[in-house]
């Protein structure tokens, strides 16, 4: 909404500057005392509703003209009206409605001393009322408690009906779970079609309870949370979108989790990870001692004496076999500073290039993609953009699992008449609701991204004037694409070019853009392509520099962006500069005092097969489970085996860390303090919540320690001190600071004078030009190889409740909403194998198999299925296989050759 700064209006006759387009509620509130006008039905995440009337002022048009009482939360103000929040005929009405309200409410409320949440009994004496002169209202409803849910709680008798709950299911999440049923005073709130919470379609992303005025609606947390002393903001440790968290504290005990009001990234929604799912956090499976291997078995040791053993190792190591005999794998869950640490103690004290991190699983295409197309991999937009965008694009991506609370702001998008392609070989939430679904085989988008484009072109629906004046290699890409062959292109990927071609042409006549994709782009063989096709697409159309457009990859992991900008990779130090250039050892030698490497170093796949011929001896790995995550599992295991010196951080006792010959027990997020980064590029604080749990260090700490252990003098972790480090090596954090960094931190890159930018290639592309490229479409190796032996193709992704390995959330409550990895099967397929939905399946591949219960879905098409991969005791990993994207060796997880058979 567009607001102008130079109008007046009145507060009890005084004079205030009032904004176009504000209610009443928001001029009152933006001057005086947020608090002075009650409200019931309003909430700051919701749309004005005008429902309860606690809120209602006297309004006059002119000074001294007759007044009329509304109601301020959804009545927009006028230029010179006079408004008159508290006189005694407001007073009089507010009383009688809080009266009121508080007859479909237990009587006892306003002496209730239990629930200190409680905003009606806090309204109700800001008004004045202590007692109640009408009879209950509803007494007939069951005070009796929904308990069945793992978070979710209700007690109905406790509602007044202020709709609350229903409008943040509807407007928030886009869920539609409650609703009103009944008239007037049988009017009451439903789940589902009155189910309880645990048979309803409820995801517990909490904005319902979050919103409850009288805690009709709450969660197993909340009761616990008014005995808290302290609140600390911090920022959830999942997934890339970087919610902002509120975590309630008494001591060194976290009683609950909010999402934080007003959060940029966030506004207060959150999904059931982030508000929930802590209680890993002091499970009595964390790790709390170093364990060295002894005799073959893991025994407790002092920090000292892990450390004295990792140091002596290491440097004989280094002696013998040469510093690329060493190896770091970093973590995209740990902050920037620790990443920072990480690549530094690889680069600048063991003396190799050999660094990595988990987006080489994930993400490492986008990041090269990109960089080739327009200079930079990271999104070129923010996610606010959202509001102004008139058509979305998601490939790959199921957003509303992988990260919920921007699939909830899609997912809104798209119910609100905003036209949408989703590509995907599922029938995701989004494409549920997409104007296009593109449901192709999995394996050919590169095949269906250059229909797309044809289309594009031969209907001159190109955008000239951004193409010639800012991009290069135009003219060859078009006519290698006009000479395609749309026969075969349309025969592999399965959907009708009709299809495709009314999909492209709505996108290409769409005024503004706006891209998402995830890992089912990144995780093929053609992974690095099909992100420089996608950057074909926006440029063609003109969709990149400009606001409610762009590029905008859904970022797996919560620092997944940061641990790339700290240099987490091996052909790039931090801030990306390409380490085989003088220019670049220059400047790293300036910062760190010692020589550093000029070789490209490893990438992981090629880690893992260094060890296995023996000339990699050493792996270091900060927090990253390899053995669940990685591809071929056995692979990796005989890996981890071959090494001579393999050491751990984490904070439990991961698969790959039961193979280690040290473990470090790591402190999680919630225990240190640093930065992450999230998808839209946003550098936010992650603030200590409570102490590190005894025994445990942080792993930036650790890093530290062991930079000093080996003879380089390392600054104790202190996320101010590495930071201004981290702004003099990384260019585009040149303005970062702890102390500057504010609540809702900065989009690098951050100007010397702190100022942070939120869309990027406006002018121009970070390389100069945006480049073109052409790439034909090619049958995934592993279908080549394998598919006349296993004739289903299985793709892999993410379930809302669970995360990656599912290391944290299958430690909390997560665990009895979802407990297993399900094989989506169609009806088709689970009929020639007489599989039942519930029944045990083997699945199995070229490299193993396993064994799974079924799960008949009509959201795959015969021939595909899909699972997830969060449990160990079933081990997906052991038959996905070594194809990769050709160039950046990001595994591909998304097309694997298999065989069913009833189990
Ligand atoms: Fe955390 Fe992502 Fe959920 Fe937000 S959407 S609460 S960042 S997991």
């Amino acid at each position: 909404m567009i607001m102008e700064a130079s109008l007046t209006a009145y507060i009890d006759d005084n004079p205030y500057d009032m904004l176009a387009g504000e209610t009443v509620l928001a001029f009152v509130s933006r001057h005086l005392d947020g608090r002075v006008i009650p409200t019931l039905c309003d909430s700051p995440q919701l749309k004005p509703f005008g429902a309860c009337r606690v809120c209602s002022v006297e309004m006059a048009l002119t000074a001294g003209g007759p007044t009329k009482v509304v109601a301020a939360c959804h009545t927009p103000m006028q230029t010179g009206a006079y408004i008159y929040h508290n006189t005694k005929r407001i007073q009089k009405l507010r009383r009688n409605i809080i009266e009121l309200v508080l007859t479909d409410h237990p009587l006892d409320c306003l002496t209730c001393e239990v629930n200190g949440n409680c905003e009606l009994q806090d309204v109700a004496a800001r008004v004045g009322i202590r007692d109640v002169r009408y009879p209950a209202g509803r007494d007939h409803l069951s005070t009796e408690k929904d308990t069945t849910h793992a978070y979710m709680r209700s007690e109905l008798s406790k509602c007044i009906n202020c709709s609350r709950c229903v409008r943040a299911c509807d407007e928030v999440q886009g869920e539609f779970v409650l609703s009103m049923a009944g008239r007037g005073f049988d009017s009451h709130i439903i789940k589902g079609i009155d189910a309880s919470f645990a048979d309803s379609d409820c995801v517990s992303c909490g904005a319902c309870a979050q919103v409850c005025p009288t805690s009709a609606i709450s969660d197993v947390f909340e009761a616990k949370s008014i005995e808290a002393t302290e609140k600390t903001r911090t920022i959830c440790s999942y997934c890339g979108v970087g919610c902002n968290l509120e975590v309630n504290t008494r001591g060194n005990e976290i009683l609950s989790i909010r999402g934080v009001s007003g959060a940029a990234v966030n506004n207060a929604h959150t999904c059931l990870k982030g508000r929930y799912a802590f209680k890993f956090y002091n499970h009595p499976d964390r790790l709390t001692t170093p364990l060295v291997r002894k005799a073959g078995e893991l025994s407790p040791v002092s920090w000292d004496e892990a450390y004295d053993y990792i140091a002596e190792k290491l440097t004989s190591i280094r002696a013998a076999h040469g510093p690329d005999s060493v190896a770091g794998i970093s973590s995209a869950r740990c902050c920037n500073e620790e990443n920072y640490l990480m690549q530094k103690f690889m680069r600048a004290v063991v003396g190799t290039n050999n660094i990595d991190g988990c987006a080489r699983v994930c993400h490492s295409p986008t990041a090269l993609g990109m960089q080739k197309s327009f200079g930079t991999g990271a999104a070129t937009n923010s996610i606010k953009d959202l509001e102004l965008t008139q058509f979305i694009i998601l490939i790959g991506a199921n957003p509303n699992a992988a990260h919920p609370v921007t699939g909830a702001k899609i997912k809104q998008k798209i119910m609100q008449g905003i036209p949408t392609i989703v590509i995907d070989p599922r029938v995701t939430e989004a494409a549920k609701y997409a104007t296009y679904h593109l449901q192709l085989r999995p394996g050919t988008n590169v095949a269906l991204l250059n229909m797309m484009l044809y289309y594009i072109v031969e209907e001159d629906c190109v955008d000239w004037d951004f193409v010639k004046a800012r991009c290069e290699d135009y003219d060859e890409v078009i006519a290698q694409l006009m000479a395609l062959n749309l026969d075969q292109i349309e025969a592999v990927t399965g959907v009708p070019r009709a299809q495709v071609r009314d999909a492209a042409l709505a996108f290409a006549k769409a005024s503004h853009v706006m891209e998402f994709h995830g890992l089912g782009v990144t995780e093929h063989s053609q992974g690095s392509k099909t992100v420089m096709l996608i950057a074909n697409l926006m440029m063609l159309t003109g969709n990149i520099g400009r606001e409610g457009v762009g590029m905008n990859p859904l970022r797996g992991q919560n620092n997944v962006q940061g641990a790339a900008d700290m240099g987490v990779q091996p052909h790039q130090g931090a801030g990306y500069l390409d380490v085989t250039l003088p220019e670049s050892q220059k400047h790293y030698k300036t910062h760190y005092g010692v020589d550093v490497p000029d070789a490209v170093g490893l990438m992981i796949p090629q880690m893992f097969d260094a060890a296995i011929d023996g000339t990699l001896k050493a792996l270091w790995i900060m927090g990253e489970d390899v053995v669940q995550s990685d591809p071929n599992t056995r692979h990796v295991q005989q890996a981890m085996e071959a090494l001579e010196l393999l050491v751990v951080q984490d904070i439990f006792l991961s698969e790959t860390a039961k193979m280690a010959d040290v473990v470090l027990p790591a402190s999680s997020f919630l225990e240190k303090s640093g930065t992450f980064t999230n998808g839209e590029r946003r550098i936010q604080r992650v603030q200590r919540v409570v102490e590190p749990i005894a025994g445990t260090r942080p792993d930036g700490q650790i890093m530290c320690d062991i930079m000093n252990r080996m003879g380089y003098e390392q600054a104790g972790y202190d996320p101010a001190i590495q930071l201004e480090e981290i702004s003099r090596v990384v260019p585009f954090f040149a303005g970062v600071s702890w102390d500057t960094l504010g609540d809702d931190g900065k989009q690098w890159p951050v100007q010397p004078d702190g100022t942070g930018t939120e869309i990027i290639h406006v002018d121009g592309f970070k390389r100069g030009k945006g480049k073109f490229h052409f790439f034909d479409w090619k049958e995934s190796p592993e279908l080549v190889e394998f598919s006349e032996v296993y004739p289903f193709i299985l793709t892999t992704g993410r379930i809302l409740e669970h995360y990656n390995s599912g290391t944290m959330t299958r430690r909390t409550s997560n665990e009895q909403i979802v407990s297993e990895d399900l094989l989506a099967i169609h009806p088709d397929d689970a009929a020639v194998h007489q599989i039942v939905d519930g029944g045990k399946v083997r699945l199995f591949s070229a490299r193993g198999e396993v064994t799974m219960t079924a799960q008949i879905s009509q959201e795959v098409t015969p021939g595909i299925l899909y699972t997830t991969f969060h449990f160990p005791d079933i081990m997906v990993n052991y038959i996905t296989g070594d194809a990769c994207d050709e160039e950046s060796l990001c595994p591909e997880y998304k097309v694997v050759a298999v065989n069913i058979e009833k189990a």
